[in-house]
């Protein structure tokens, strides 16, 4: 994260504001109305953990005003460049509403931007219109005072290198510093909500942090089987949950039992069959979740031939046990992609943790690559399918991971 610089020398830190950029609602023109207060009210829960703020939106920008004294300004910045549905996010400074003081404080605010810049021009909004000048007027001024503090840059009103946002409000007039890009996407809660399946690796995590970049609202379901498996394990996915949470919001993590029907796949089946059964179970058990929270769809981290479970037949297989859409974002995305993603998303170092999971128990010795769907439905025969599956969901637990836990 980037750091608070350039820092102010006439604001102090309760007095600056933060302005968060809209995204794509603006280019696509969905229901804007209910992607604003989505995101307001997803801006307000996030920030709520950094102090008391206001969280307004005017004109495609949302407002992140301190309340208090001890607001964690840093922390709250932080915090906003990970909602989904921002675009990009400003800092701005108040001063006191005359051309000298607005000319003076951004010269001092955006010292280290003029020295970037070889071009600049001044923007002005008025939402004050008792304010003496009108946007233009006040552009023209700040503008000239500017280019006589900084001759090495030259004004350029039609692309600038730099653009000095000035905004007159009631209480004092604002300078915007030069925005850095947002997380984007659509705000968490807009695109419904699905199930996602996460494990310990490194790619579930990835792939749930895709879909809530897309708007999806996000239950996770974790599949266990001790003894096999250890608490450590589910220690660690509980820890993945965790670590996504900034982005994705507060969640419910469906801890599954599985040791009783990985048992019984291994009495009763052809070993070369032993994952992808596994696997329709995985989801057949996600299903029955989804069905009863009301969720559209399922998440999987899977990526095309990574596995022998992964290649073109065995998702087939998987799925044809599911009427609900399986969502893969990670199917055409190459192994080093998803690990730089998990890097950036902070998610790589638990999950390269070596704890087992339940589907590296068990795992035959020469896994089929090319199932036909009829052979393995046959093979499942020889389980009590409904029964494995209600029983399983008897020992189902339920674990609340909430932002800043
Ligand atoms: P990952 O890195 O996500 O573990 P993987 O490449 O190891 O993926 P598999 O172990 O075959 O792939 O699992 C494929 C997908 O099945 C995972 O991405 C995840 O969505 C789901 N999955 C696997 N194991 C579990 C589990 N124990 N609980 C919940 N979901 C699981
Ligand atoms: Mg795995």
């Amino acid at each position: 994260m980037s750091s608070m610089e350039p820092n102010t020398p006439t604001a102090s830190a309760a007095e600056e504001i933060f302005l968060l950029k809209l995204g794509e609602v603006v280019l696509k023109g969905l229901n804007r109305r209910s992607f604003e207060d989505k995101l307001v009210s997803n801006v307000r829960r996030r920030v709520k953990h950094c102090g008391i703020f206001q969280v307004y939106v005017r004109q495609s920008t949302i407002y992140v005003e301190p309340r208090s004294a001890d607001c964690d300004m840093a922390g709250a910045y932080a915090t906003c460049r990970q909602i989904f549905g921002i675009a990009a996010v400003a800092r701005a400074v108040p001063c006191e509403k005359s051309v000298d003081a607005i000319a003076e404080t951004a010269a001092a605010y955006l010292k280290d931007a003029f020295a970037a810049s070889r071009s600049f021009k001044v923007e002005s909004k008025r939402a004050d219109k008792t304010f003496s000048l009108n946007s233009i007027q006040l552009s023209q001024a700040v503008g000239s005072q500017l280019a006589r503090r900084f001759p090495a840059v030259k004004v350029d009103v039609h692309q600038p290198d730099l653009t000095v946002h000035v905004e007159i409000r009631e209480a004092a007039a604002y300078i915007h510093a030069p925005s850095e890009p947002g997380a984007g996407g659509l705000p968490v809660g807009m695109g419904g909500t699905a199930v996602s399946l996460l494990s310990g690796g490194i790619d579930s995590p990835v792939a749930s942090w895709m879909m809530a970049r897309r708007g999806v609202q996000l239950e996770m379901v974790h599949f266990v089987s001790p003894p096999y498996t250890s608490q450590q394990a589910q220690d660690k996915v509980l820890e993945l949950a965790r670590l996504l949470t900034p982005y994705c919001g507060r969640m419910i993590v469906h801890v599954i039992p599985f040791t009783k029907i990985q048992e019984e796949i291994r009495r009763s089946c052809p070993e070369e069959y032993f994952t992808l059964i596994m696997r329709r179970f995985m989801m057949r058990l996600a299903l029955a979740v989804a069905r009863r929270r009301g969720a559209g769809a399922l998440v999987t981290g899977e990526s095309l031939g990574q596995v022998a479970s992964q290649t073109m037949l065995a998702l087939g297989v998987t799925e044809d046990v599911t009427d609900l859409p399986v969502l893969r974002p990670l199917i055409g995305m190459d192994k080093v992609e998803i690990i730089r993603i998990a890097r950036e998303i902070g998610t790589f170092d638990t999950s390269i943790l070596p704890y087992e999971d339940c589907c590296t128990v068990f795992t035959p010795r020469h896994p089929c690559t090319r199932p036909k769907l009829q052979d393995v439905r046959e093979a499942e025969t020889a389980l009590d399918v409904e029964a494995l599956v209600a029983q399983s969901l008897e020992g189902e637990q339920w674990i609340r991971v909430k932002y800043g836990d």
